[in-house]
């Protein structure tokens, strides 16, 4: 089956002028400017303004609300490509997407009225804070704690590594509402909360940054500490669904998405590495020949070829699972698992092809190289998605 056989024939056109529309953005205004805006480390300001126009910020939010209510095929196919020019963007806006996956799907009326809208158009933008410092796998060890008073709840705690935590205004924020509860994942919530004003950009009271955080790549986004101290939030607007002990459920469903996510912007390197890579041989001469005529680089570009449409077959067949209400856990697990593992081994490969150019800050294998190793720990690291598709596998075929 063709990956978009079913969807209407409308949607497969929407989708060609939304790929056509983002090539050009690529084109005219990323290119010109990723390579430094990477190696300054800067936040990409204008180019997020030209993704709020476009509606990336909406991609997954319904029209309803004021998005473009887009299916995770045609979003994941925008990922991969947006990632083949600059990985750091895709982040800016997928992190977000899952805060707004986490209200969409399971947030109440009054919750989906007052968020999703100012989601959508990139009013207030953000992502989801799950991690602390010593909670990251094992999210139940969170400490995050949440009181309720009266119509308010109370956040005392700190989270770290979360993007977009500095240029964003809110979190969805995974704490415990109730810390003494058994099995642990009982006493979880998810809370919608505002750390920064819209306009202003100054902390809300009771909340702030901690350290922005130094990375070996996916440089231009930021990766940053929250520490809530007395923080206040209304509980009608932030408890997502109204209903303690939903939020270990509610992060977990909102990381689905995240790692199709993370396939596609790993398909994404990894055909950057490969596209550089067959050009690169065609050009470059060692021993009266071009590269490309060597054996030894003949077979390092038939194994890159291969694993990266296998990948891309992956995220398309996990996300066509997403688009049909089917229980994706273990088909997003392949894509994300095989897709992040390709991209290192494919800029790896990319990097020897090169050479010494390899190395070069002048070129871009240096940085797929270096944005690579994250899809392999982000959204869940790969050894746990070898152990979700080992459960799934038996779960589904029963002896
Ligand atoms: C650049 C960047 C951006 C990030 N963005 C976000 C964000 O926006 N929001 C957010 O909440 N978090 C974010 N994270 C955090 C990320 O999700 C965690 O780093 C990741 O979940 C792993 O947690 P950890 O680092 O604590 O590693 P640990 O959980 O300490 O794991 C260490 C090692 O042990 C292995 N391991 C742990 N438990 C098991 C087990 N039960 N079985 C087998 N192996 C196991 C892991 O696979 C890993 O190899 C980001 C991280 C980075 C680096």
């Amino acid at each position: 089956m063709a990956d978009t056989a079913y969807i209407s024939a409308e949607a497969v056109e929407e989708e060609a002028i939304m790929l056509d529309a983002i090539d050009k953005w690529l084109e005219q205004k990323v290119k010109p400017v990723a390579m430094q805006l990477e190696h300054d480390n800067e936040w990409p300001a204008d180019l997020v303004e030209d993704m709020k126009e476009m509606g990336l910020f909406g991609a997954l939010i319904d029209p309803e609300y004021g998005g473009l209510g887009l299916s995770a095929t045609t979003y994941s196919k925008i990922v991969t490509k947006i990632a083949e020019e600059w990985m750091s963007l895709t982040g800016i806006f997928n992190s977000h997407l899952m805060m707004a996956q986490i209200v969409q799907r399971f947030g109440t009326d009054k919750q989906k009225e007052h968020w999703l809208p100012k989601f959508a158009t990139g009013e207030l933008r953000g992502g989801l804070a799950l991690t602390e410092p010593n909670a990251g796998t094992d999210l139940q060890a969170l400490t995050t704690k949440a009181t309720r008073v009266g119509d308010k709840y109370v956040v005392e705690g700190a989270k770290t590594w979360i993007s977009n935590a500095i240029e964003g205004h809110v979190v969805a924020l995974l704490v415990k509402t109730d810390p003494k509860a058994e099995p642990r994942y009982k006493g979880m919530s998810i809370l919608i909360t505002q750390t920064k004003d819209a306009e202003t950009r100054e902390d809300l009271p009771g909340v702030k940054n901690g350290n922005k955080l130094s990375k070996l790549g996916y440089k231009g986004i930021d990766s940053g500490e929250l520490i809530y101290e007395g923080y206040e939030c209304d509980a009608e607007l932030s408890l997502v669904g109204g209903e303690e002990g939903k939020g270990f459920f509610m992060a977990t469903g909102g990381l689905e998405i995240g790692r199709i996510n993370i396939a596609a912007r790993s398909v994404g390197i990894a055909r950057r590495a490969l596209n550089e890579s067959i050009a690169y041989a065609q050009t470059r001469k060692s021993m009266g020949k071009l590269i490309c005529e060597h054996q030894a680089i003949q077979l390092k570009l038939g194994e890159m070829g291969a694993k990266t449409r296998a990948a891309e077959l992956l995220v398309a067949d996990a996300a066509r699972a997403y688009d049909t209400g089917e229980r994706i856990d273990m088909e997003a697990g392949m894509a994300k698992y095989f897709a992040s593992e390709t991209a290192v081994e494919v800029a790896t490969e990319a990097m020897r092809i090169h050479g010494g150019y390899g190395y070069s800050k002048e070129y871009v294998i240096e940085r797929l190289y270096r944005d690579a190793p994250l899809m392999c720990i982000g959204e869940g690291t790969n050894e746990m998605q070898r152990i979700i598709i080992a459960k799934q596998l038996v779960k589904r075929n029963p002896v």
